[in-house]
């Protein structure tokens, strides 16, 4: 995704991990080879791989660039985190602080920090390891962290939540907040619950133009075909299920930018309507 300006805001994808992750039924229980055949002819290369007949799923930040704040979305899988999923466990590659970078933004830069929920690929950057502590990556930024969320993932004492939430709170960077938290006239939250409790979508305006970050509400362009299929690492499926339902609906054939997590590259674009299926993606144009 090239840089993409409405209004007086510039944002940016800086991307992590893009590649085949797992076969699509191993994390869609409905999205069996029979179940998916109607629609693998627009679902190869724009969500399914051919080579590997695997899921394309990007790991990615966003930086938002208004005149006042530089503010970071989700902050993907990191270096040197312990991680249960064993391709994200004690990875040494810093590919996402050079693309940071190569953006055009040092880690002071950044004003604020919000994570659309608390799961490894989403807050793996908040932190990083100097003299043997986890301490945060961003040290003028505060983050913002959905109250609930926080709550649910101390109580859980994951990994994650040690080693990339603990040490924000203990380095009182953290303001936690309600999940329709309004940063200002230009930034707030709205709650997304299902995928976690505290999920959150984050939503941009700027004279008139409308943008929203919907973090893991959404997938993967299967979910366009089949907006009721939820994901096994959804917490809740049922709910997250109806979420996405009414939040594709409210997106749907309106001028909102759509800034996602998990969709392919350029992983940003409208949410259109199409006669065969529920829904349709129309990207903004690749890089
Ligand atoms: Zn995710």
């Amino acid at each position: 995704m090239r840089p993409q300006t409405f209004g007086d805001v510039t944002i940016h994808r800086i991307l992590e991990i893009e590649g085949p992750f797992t076969r699509p039924d191993a994390v869609f229980p409905n999205a069996t080879p029979k179940a998916l055949e109607p629609d693998m002819h627009w679902l190869i290369n724009h969500a399914i791989c051919a080579d590997t007949g695997k899921l394309i799923l990007p790991i990615q930040s966003y930086v938002v660039q208004t005149p006042d704040h530089t503010i970071l979305i989700d902050t993907c899988v990191g270096c040197g985190k312990t991680d249960d999923f064993p391709d994200w466990n004690n990875r040494d590659d810093d590919t996402w602080l050079r693309n940071l970078r190569a953006a055009g933004f040092a880690v002071e830069d950044i004003d604020f920090v919000f994570c659309t929920h608390l799961h490894s690929d989403h807050t793996g950057w908040n932190t990083r390891l100097l003299d043997g502590r986890w301490v945060p990556t961003f040290p003028n930024a505060k983050y913002i962290l959905s109250r609930v969320e926080v709550a649910n993932a101390e109580a859980k004492g994951s990994n994650t939540y040690k080693q990339n939430v603990a040490p924000i709170l203990e380095a009182g960077q953290a303001q936690l907040v309600e999940t329709d938290f309004a940063l200002n006239d230009m930034i707030h939250l709205s709650p997304t619950p299902g995928h976690t409790a505290g999920h959150v979508c984050v939503h941009i305006h700027s004279n008139g133009h409308h943008g929203v970050m919907i973090g893991d509400a959404m997938h993967s362009p299967i979910q366009l075909a089949h907006p009721d299929w939820s994901m096994i690492f959804d917490d809740d499926m049922e709910l997250a299920a109806k979420t996405r339902q009414s939040l594709l609906d409210s997106l749907c054939e309106t001028k909102t930018m759509v800034f996602t997590a998990h969709l392919p590259s350029p992983s940003a674009g409208r949410v259109t309507a199409h006669p065969d299926r529920p829904f349709d993606f129309k990207y903004v144009e690749k890089d």
